[in-house]
């Protein structure tokens, strides 16, 4: 049997292999995050049985409960903060995550360049972009990306891998996309995290470099109790 995971990387897969040469990207090795919050361990543990090593989580909390753990069973394990993420804290968060790919404001970034000093942790970094300016996600307005990018890179010696963003539910993905690797590709930034359960395919076209996906490897989330 197929299992849900091994669809998803076709798809990958495919999508990589359907880039037309003329719109050739950097996408083509692209990184599948399995973004497991709400997720019980034993669904995590058979991901991690069939190879799976790139897991997003979005609350430190539940990442503090289940990953320490497993990492203790399993090698190589790359956990990405998809989530916000408060700066007191960024220590627990450097101490959990390989990656954090939510870097939105002046005040998170510099309280991740301080506090990796003291712990003597580097950590690499995405920046959130609110590429669909809505009032209510996180993220640097587009406007403001280039100098932020340069606050985090040239003033905080942040390592800053690339950008990350969510595009408007219910908007057709790919204009937002689109402006996520414009952004990336002015600074000179090469990762893109883009692309969820019902637009991975859409954001690997667009230049995607990883895909953040849940339901269609996990099922529908467990609601949190
Ligand atoms: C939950 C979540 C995902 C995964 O969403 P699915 O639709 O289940 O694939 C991806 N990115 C972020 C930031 C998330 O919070």
């Amino acid at each position: 049997m197929t299992s849900k995971l091994e669809t998803v990387l076709h798809n990958i897969r495919t999508a990589i292999d359907n880039i037309g040469v003329e719109k050739k990207t950097t996408a083509r090795d692209v990184t599948l995050m399995a973004v497991s919050k709400t997720q019980p361990i034993d669904a995590i543990t058979s991901l991690l049985d069939q190879g799976q090593r790139v897991f997003g989580e979005n609350k430190i909390q539940e990442a503090a409960g289940k990953w320490p753990i497993l990492r203790t069973k399993y090698p190589g394990i790359a956990l990405h903060l998809i989530g916000p993420l408060q700066s007191n804290k960024v220590r627990q968060a450097l101490q959990l995550f390989d990656v954090i790919e939510t870097i939105d404001r002046p005040k998170l970034a510099r309280a991740i360049a301080r506090i990796s000093a003291e712990e003597n942790i580097t950590c690499d970094c995405y920046i959130q972009i609110n590429i669909g300016r809505e009032a209510q996600k996180s993220g640097i307005d587009p406007d403001q990306a280039d100098d932020f990018i340069a606050l985090c890179r040239d003033e905080l010696k942040l390592s800053i891998e690339g950008l990350m963003c969510i595009p408007p539910a219910g908007d057709d993905p790919k204009p937002y996309f689109t402006l996520l690797r414009q952004i990336a590709a002015r600074n000179g930034l090469k990762k893109l995290s883009m692309g969820m359960s019902g637009d991975y395919q859409t954001a690997i076209a667009c230049g995607a470099t990883s895909v953040r996906v849940g339901t269609a490897i996990f099922g529908p989330r467990t609601p949190p109790t």
